[in-house]
């Protein structure tokens, strides 16, 4: 292991360990430190990867819009009034707002890259770069925020994770809804607006627990000091919906304080 990575070694160890090629299109998540020091940082990463396969997408949310309004539906896992104190800091989405830090520099590296494309979800909008970067983020809509996930699967695409575990692999929503589990409604500030948002899926702490069940579909490899993994979304998507569909209470937490949690218990 070099003491300092390269794109070069990133790049080798994606096509050569998890078999990334110029035909795979991928959603990733990567936490920049796990990895240990790399030549150049989060543009190095996100161009490694870029370079490694078709289309490249990458969360690019901004929880930091988010508002709590005074009333709503009820069972919504939200304390309505509670939120003066975000309120005032909410900001308003734009296209060039930072994601938000829970994504991970890498994914705001790729946002900052002239060549890359964004949706507009003003909550959970998605980076994109690649042939297919227009089609796979205009498949997602208000209605509909996952739309570049079932994109992916639709195309054979995996998700990769570099450095994050289960709790990070926001592609496993799609089953969660497919299986019928509850959805939220959000609001967010806009230019000229609060936009509800429905669709909104929930807590992802309970995700480790699909962990070792995916142990059969998933290739795994050690990049700097990080465990890397990818997994096909197709094969994913259908295990995880079979085992909701058995344990509708599967990849919930335990947290007795974790409201979205709790009200999508059954
Ligand atoms: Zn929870």
């Amino acid at each position: 292991m070099p003491k300092e990575l390269t794109s070069r070694y990133i790049q080798k160890k994606l096509q050569d360990e998890l078999g990334l090629n110029k035909e795979i299109s991928i959603i990733a998540h990567v936490h920049l430190p796990s990895l240990g020091p790399v030549r150049g940082g989060a543009e190095t990463v996100a161009g490694a990867i870029m370079a490694s396969v078709n289309t490249l997408v990458m969360p690019a949310f901004t929880y930091q819009t988010q508002v709590i309004p005074q009333t709503g539906p009820p069972d919504n896992a939200i304390i309505y009034g509670s939120g003066d104190e975000q309120n005032a800091k909410a900001e308003i989405f734009r296209p060039d707002l930072p994601v938000h830090p829970d994504c991970g520099s890498v994914a705001e590296a790729l946002r900052r890259d002239d060549d890359t494309l964004r949706s507009t979800h003003p909550i959970l909008s998605f980076v994109a770069q690649g042939p297919h970067a227009r089609e796979v983020l205009a498949s997602q809509t208000r209605k509909n925020p996952l739309g570049p996930i079932a994109w992916l699967e639709a195309h054979d695409g995996a998700v990769l994770l570099m450095g994050v575990d289960q709790r990070h692999n926001f592609s496993l929503h799609l089953a969660e809804q497919r299986a019928g589990r509850k959805t939220f409604i959000r609001w967010a500030l806009t230019i000229d607006d609060i936009e509800e948002l429905p669709n909104i899926p929930g807590c992802m702490e309970g995700f480790n627990a699909i962990w070792h069940e995916l142990a059969d579909i998933t290739l795994v490899t050690q990049i700097g000091m990080a465990r890397c993994e990818l997994i096909p979304l197709r094969p994913m998507l259908a295990y995880a919906e079979q085992r909701l569909r058995e344990d509708p209470n599967f990849l919930l937490c335990d947290k007795p304080s974790c409201l979205s949690c709790r009200a999508r218990e059954v």
